[in-house]
């Protein structure tokens, strides 16, 4: 049993926009297996397909674009204080190291600075810096490795 394709220039059954009934209409585009664009036979006019047994509900919507969840408005990483109190909540601030010049400190250590507070070793580059996250931002440090 072979099924008939059908493909632009055929007739179909569908509802049309401006006669608003199912009337003939001759397919303009495609897209793959379904059809997209219709020219009613009467009116001549071209819409996009409808079948002609619509859903009531879609309907009965305006003919507004789609209104999904509304796209939430937030930077895409965690800011650094999430990501700070995370860290915190994981380390013993009794086990805080003083920071000073020659601290040596290692990735994941915790560190007490005297202007930026408690902060944690995100990171420690060679040869003698330390990437550490305080409540108020990463900064680079000067320590002993
Ligand atoms: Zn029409």
């Amino acid at each position: 049993m072979i099924v008939r394709r059908r493909s632009a220039g055929d007739i179909i059954e569908a509802r049309c926009t401006r006669c608003r009934d199912v009337l003939n209409h001759t397919i303009v585009a495609m897209v793959g297996e379904r059809v997209v664009r219709v020219q009613c036979n009467t009116c001549g006019g071209q819409h996009n397909f409808h079948p002609p047994q619509e859903e009531k509900k879609s309907s009965r919507l305006p003919a507004a674009g789609k209104t999904t969840a509304p796209r939430p408005r937030k930077e895409a990483a965690p800011s650094t204080l999430v990501q700070w109190e995370a860290r915190m909540a994981e380390l013993d601030p009794d086990q805080a190291i003083p920071y000073s010049m020659d601290a040596r400190l290692r990735a994941g250590a915790l560190v007490s600075h005297p202007a930026f507070g408690l902060g944690v070793v995100t990171a420690v580059i060679k040869p003698n810096k330390a990437e550490i996250l305080f409540r108020e931002g990463t900064k680079l440090l000067r320590c002993t490795l």
